[in-house]
Formats: C-alpha cells, sequence, structure tokens
C-alpha cells in the first residue's frame, strides 16, 4: 500500500521528468492539452478496477452500480454538449472509434473516399499502412495546388465516379474550416453515408468556434484528449440512434472488452467542464492565439499553408528559409519549444524529413497564454529558424541559450 515514490522509484523518476518537461517548456503539439485535476484524479481513480463489459443497467459482470452512475453521466454530458441523440463513450482511443464505424458501415472490401494523408488526413482515413487502407478500397482526396484549401470538385467528381459507400470529412492537420453541409450534398448524391472525424477540432465545436457537423453526418467521432481537454480516448455521436444500436454492438463486443472506466470517468469530468461559459472563452482564446502566432510568422518571412488559419492549428511551411521539418524540431526541442515535423501538401520531401512543423495553440492557451504570450513565441520560433538559416542548417548555440531563457521566464509566469 506505499505510494509510487516509495514502492516504485524508477517509474515515478520517469513520471517526475515528464511533469518537470511539461512545466519547463511551451507545448506547441496540435493534438496535445493540459487536463484539469479534476480529470486526473477521475482517471487516476479506483475505477481502474473495475470490469464492466456491456453497457449501463446492461452488464455482464456484477458490481456495476457506480460504474453505470459514471458512465450514464458521461453519455448524457457529451449528448448535452454536442446537443445530439446518441453518444457511445466506451472507445479506447480515436483510431477504434473510426474502426467501430468502419465495423458498422462497411464489408472488407468496400470502397469509401478519405482525405489524403499527405494533404492533412489521418493515418485511419485510408493510409496503405493502416487496417483502414488495406481492408478497403480506399479512394483518397485531397487540397488544391494554388489555395491548399480541400478541392470539393474532386470530392464530387471522384464521388459520382467511384460511387463510395461511405465519405470521411476531417483531418489531423488542415486549418480551415471543413464544408460539412456540402460534404453531405455529395454524400447524398450518391447514396454514401458521410462520416466526420472532428478529432481536432471537437473543443472547438463544443465551444462555438468552429462548425458543427453534427447536423450533418450520419456519424461523428473523435478523440477526448486535443481540444476537447480531456483523458485520452474516443467518442462517437450521431442523432440516428439506429444507427446507434449498430455502433454500439460493433465498440462492444464487436471491437472491445472491457471498457475503461477511469477513463470514462475522466470523459464526465472533461464534457462537464467543456459544459461550462468558461470553455468558450477558451475555444474564443485558442483561435485568437492561433491568429496571432500565424501572423507573427508570416511578419517574420515564414509561410502558413492556406495563408493562416481558422482553427487551433497551422501548418508552417519552411522553404522560404531553406530549412526543413525534422531539424527544426530538434532545433525548436533543443530550446524547450516542442511541436512535430510535418508534410505540407506536394512537399517534395519524405515524410520522415518533411517541408513543415505543424503547431498548435490548445496546451498554451491552457496554460494562460493569450495573443502577446503567442506574439513572443512566434518570434521565439522565427529567431530558432532564422539561427539554422544563418547556420548551414545547424542551429546557432547562441540563440538556442537566449530562447531557452525566454521560455523559462513565460513558463515560470504561467506555471502548471
Ligand atoms: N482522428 C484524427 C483526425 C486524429 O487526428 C487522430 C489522432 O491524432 C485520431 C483520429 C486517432 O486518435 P488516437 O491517437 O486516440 O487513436
Amino acid at each position: 500500500h506505499d505510494n509510487l515514490a516509495t514502492a516504485d522509484s524508477e517509474v515515478m523518476a520517469a513520471i517526475t521528468g515528464e511533469l518537470h518537461r511539461q512545466q519547463d517548456q511551451i507545448e506547441l503539439i496540435a493534438s496535445e492539452n493540459i487536463v484539469s485535476k479534476a480529470v486526473l484524479e477521475a482517471q487516476g481513480s479506483v475505477l481502474t478496477n473495475k470490469y464492466a463489459e456491456g453497457y449501463p443497467g446492461r452488464r455482464y459482470y456484477g458490481g456495476c452500480e457506480y460504474a453505470d452512475d459514471v458512465e450514464r453521466l458521461a453519455i448524457e454530458r457529451a449528448k448535452k454538449l454536442f446537443n445530439c441523440a446518441f453518444a457511445n463513450v466506451q472507445p479506447h482511443s480515436g483510431a477504434q472509434a473510426n474502426q467501430a464505424v468502419f465495423f458498422s458501415l462497411l464489408q472488407p472490401g468496400d470502397t469509401y473516399m478519405g482525405m489524403d494523408l499527405a494533404c492533412g488526413g489521418h493515418l485511419t482515413h485510408g493510409s496503405p499502412a493502416n487496417q483502414s487502407g488495406k481492408w478497403f478500397n480506399v479512394v483518397p482526396y485531397g487540397v488544391t495546388r494554388d489555395t491548399n484549401l480541400i478541392d470539393m470538385d474532386q470530392v464530387n467528381d471522384l464521388a459520382q465516379q467511384h460511387k463510395p459507400k461511405l465519405i470521411i470529412a476531417g483531418a489531423s492537420n488542415y486549418p480551415r474550416h471543413i464544408d460539412f453541409k456540402r460534404f453531405r450534398e455529395i454524400a447524398d448524391s450518391v447514396g454514401a453515408y458521410l462520416f466526420v472525424d472532428m478529432a481536432h477540432y471537437a473543443g472547438l465545436v463544443a465551444g462555438g468556434m468552429y462548425p458543427d457537423p453534427l447536423p450533418h453526418a450520419h456519424v461523428v467521432t473523435t478523440t477526448t484528449h486535443k481540444t476537447l481537454r480531456g483523458p485520452r480516448g474516443g467518442l462517437i455521436l450521431s442523432n440516428d440512434e439506429a444507427l446507434g444500436k449498430k455502433i454500439n454492438s460493433s465498440v462492444f463486443p464487436g471491437l472491445q472488452g472491457g471498457p475503461l472506466m477511469h477513463v470514462i470517468a475522466g470523459k464526465a469530468v472533461a464534457f462537464g467542464e467543456a459544459l461550462q461559459p468558461e470553455f468558450k472563452l477558451y475555444a474564443q482564446q485558442v483561435v485568437a492565439n492561433a491568429r496571432a502566432l500565424a501572423a507573427t510568422l508570416v511578419e517574420r518571412g515564414l509561410a502558413i499553408v492556406t495563408g493562416g488559419t481558422d482553427s487551433h492549428v497551422m501548418s508552417v511551411d519552411l522553404r522560404p528559409k531553406g530549412q526543413n521539418g525534422k531539424d527544426t524540431e530538434a532545433a525548436l526541442e533543443a530550446a524547450f519549444i516542442t511541436c512535430n515535423k510535418n508534410g505540407i501538401p506536394f512537399d517534395d520531401k519524405p515524410f520522415t524529413i518533411t517541408s513543415g512543423v505543424r503547431l498548435g495553440t490548445p496546451a498554451g492557451t491552457t496554460r494562460g497564454f493569450k495573443e502577446a504570450e503567442f506574439i513572443i513565441i512566434g518570434n521565439l520560433i522565427a529567431d530558432v529558424v532564422d539561427g539554422m538559416a544563418a547556420n548551414e542548417g545547424k542551429p546557432d548555440l547562441a540563440v538556442q541559450e537566449k530562447v531557452r531563457a525566454s521560455v523559462k521566464a513565460l513558463a515560470q509566469q504561467f506555471p502548471i
């Protein structure tokens, strides 16, 4: 019954190291956030001990009274938050939520359309490396070369030509609003399901800062840990209750065994937080901060794919400075700014190198950063990149040292 520090000093040391890393650096990975103490506490609770296969009131194990309470709270709050008729809160992750949709609506070998990974789509939307690409006939769509916006004419042409059974709208690296209404019209014109994966945007949708896909989609999935600021996990929503029944059987017993009740408790807490009026202010600030960061980077001579952002995320094109994503990610990390390299549309560098980095504001905004701080951060990023450009692509150590000191000062001003 020892606590972790006494029982296992090795694991404790790694967790403490990670806490300090999060405290000391600036987190710009667009898919990450910083959860509340309440979410952490729920996720670290005794609910991890409980098996609760089935659904509230229909379990395959005894002793599920409190597990039922927690799951019902999570379902009711999710439905209220996204104003819809059905919610399944059990998927262990976003990838598994997507798998459950495929399992409900497609047979192996069926044709569906998803956004090309190279244009900002997600691995689970039909990448050849993923089950979603191996078990189905995938017709990818992309963005136009001139605007880098989703090519809706191409989506329509491909749909008419290939008559897919399902079309996925949603992305991991697309900064602009997606026209869900137009996607539904195209889906309807060929009798396809419209499936929206709003994993990146869910918190912005909840906060009224991104178009709501639920009036248009047959089914919507999301992760709960990105802009929505909950524990790591998945969620499936719909307004079609008959489809909801199919989804429930696909998640359990179709794909999963026992639900992670401690994570579902964390989801319930996070949904409760997102229902508070302050969450709307958070979502507004996330977008305002992203716009300030993008504008600063453009002023400093970097390019932003599509010229800016309407959301929490942006793709920085490093080519104007002659740098690549891999080295820039490493140089920024050494300066205590964390992000990830990412291909830009029509990138001529391999995905292990890339010409871009993806930046996002959800975690920094949770920390309390506003536009003024993101202007500082934008200038620090540009300092690091300019330092590399003046040093044949290698980090300029003096610049790095200066940036680290500025990051430290910011981090201390906004403790987590
Ligand atoms: N869908 C989208 C659009 C995502 O960006 C991600 C995660 O990056 C996922 C699904 C997968 O979520 P998870 O990592 O929880 O499996």
